[in-house]
Formats: structure tokens, C-alpha cells, sequence
């Protein structure tokens, strides 16, 4: 099953990339295992994947200590600035820096613990109420004002699409943020990952530029 559907993704990638004249090396497919028992996410391992998305410390660490050294896991939650001690060290990226609080929460602890902390700055490039990240307006500001963190090392950005039963529709708010991520040049200030494309979306993002996509459903299954 969870061969099959790995299958599946990276023949979607594959094409998807091809479309854009890159290759599939090129993504870095992050398996969503928020809610996945360890024994499954351990199958996934075995079968090549290294990049794992959770969005709770709480849940993630246990995973976390249970599974093999050397994974790279990502934290794509909300963070809320009391838990960043517990996270540090814990995750290779933070993908949801999604307000100036938690950026000088982290620095102040990797401060403390003489750790590089990476991050990608969460875009709410949908304007929408319900979901965090800065909005598409305030990015560079935000950049501007995260560079002057010595711990923190931006590394590109990260966005959550709205929802749109077509993810067709979807294609000029990614040609957005792609465009930015192209166009930033801020000293201190890497655009190395675009991190968009979810279950729904991946294809759309990759072709607009995306080259980090966070999938769960597609792999592992509805969630519970
Ligand atoms: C759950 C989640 C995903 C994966 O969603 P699927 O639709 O299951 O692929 C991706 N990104 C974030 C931030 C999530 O919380």
C-alpha cells in the first residue's frame, strides 16, 4: 500500500517536474506522518524516504527518539513560543516561522544552546483568516528583520494553500509567492526551499515553481 501509493507521488512529481524541465531529485518530497503510528513511518523509511512533517511537538517526540538517527524531520505546526526549548536540536527545519515572537523566541534560545536554528518563513498566501503565517505584504520586512537573528538561518519559504476543490485555481497564488522567493535578495538571507504542495496541490505547486512538497493523505492515508 505504502509502496504503491510512494509510486504514485513520485510518477506525479516526476511529471509535474518534467513540465518545469527539472528533475525529480530536484523535489524533496517531506512524508506528513502526523497521526501515523512509528511501525508505519519506520516502513517508510525502509523505503527511502527521509524527510518526515509533524505539526505537534508533543506527538513528534516520541517518534522522533523511536525511529533511526539521521532522519531529517520538519516541524510544520503552529509553534507556540513555550515549546521552542523542546524543539531545538529535535527538528532540521522549521517550516512555519510564522510570526516576529517566535522568530525572537528561537533566537534567544539558540542563543542559549550555541545552536544555528533553520527555518523557512510561513506565507499566508491566501490572506486568510484562519491560517497563520505573514502575509504576502510583509515578507520582506519580516526577512529584513529575522537576517538580524544570528542564530536564525532563513532557508526560503513555506505557504498552506486555501482550499479550492480545483487545485487549478490555485496556480496564481503559488506564481506569487514563487516570484518572491525568485526575487528576495537580502544578505543573510538564503531562498533555497520553496515549500508548497500538499495532497491536493502538489502537482499545481511544483509547476509553479515549488521544490518542497509536504504530502500525507496521498501516502499514508486518510487520517483518522
Ligand atoms: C497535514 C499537513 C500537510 C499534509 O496534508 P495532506 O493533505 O494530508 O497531504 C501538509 N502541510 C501541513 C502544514 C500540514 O499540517
Amino acid at each position: 500500500m505504502l509502496e504503491q501509493n510512494l509510486g504514485m507521488i513520485n510518477e506525479r512529481l516526476a511529471r509535474a517536474a518534467a513540465k518545469r524541465g527539472i528533475s525529480l531529485r530536484e523535489i524533496t518530497l517531506v512524508a506528513v506522518c502526523k497521526t501515523v503510528p512509528a511501525e508505519q513511518i519506520r516502513h517508510a523509511c525502509n523505503l527511502g524516504i527521509r524527510h518526515f512533517g509533524e505539526n505537534r511537538v508533543q506527538e513528534a517526540l516520541p517518534k522522533i527518539a523511536a525511529l533511526p538517527q539521521g532522519l531529517c524531520w520538519h516541524f510544520i505546526g503552529h509553534l507556540q513560543t513555550n515549546k521552542v526549548k523542546q524543539v531545538l536540536g529535535q527538528f532540521s527545519l522549521i517550516q512555519s516561522l510564522d510570526r516576529l515572537k517566535l522568530a525572537y523566541a528561537l533566537q534567544q534560545e539558540g542563543e542559549k544552546l550555541k545552536r544555528i536554528v533553520d527555518v523557512l518563513l510561513q506565507v499566508n498566501i491566501g490572506a486568510e483568516e484562519s491560517k497563520y503565517g505573514f502575509q504576502v505584504e510583509e515578507v520582506e520586512d519580516a526577512l529584513i528583520a529575522v537576517a538580524d537573528c544570528p542564530n536564525i538561518r532563513v532557508q526560503g519559504l513555506m505557504a498552506i494553500a486555501p482550499y479550492l476543490p480545483d487545485p487549478e485555481e490555485l496556480r496564481p497564488y503559488f506564481r506569487r509567492l514563487y516570484r518572491i522567493f525568485k526575487t528576495i535578495d537580502i544578505p543573510g538571507v538564503e531562498m533555497k526551499f520553496l515549500s508548497m504542495g500538499m495532497t491536493n496541490d502538489f502537482e499545481v505547486a511544483v509547476e509553479e515553481g515549488s521544490n518542497m512538497v509536504r504530502v500525507g493523505t496521498a501516502l499514508f492515508g486518510e487520517r483518522a
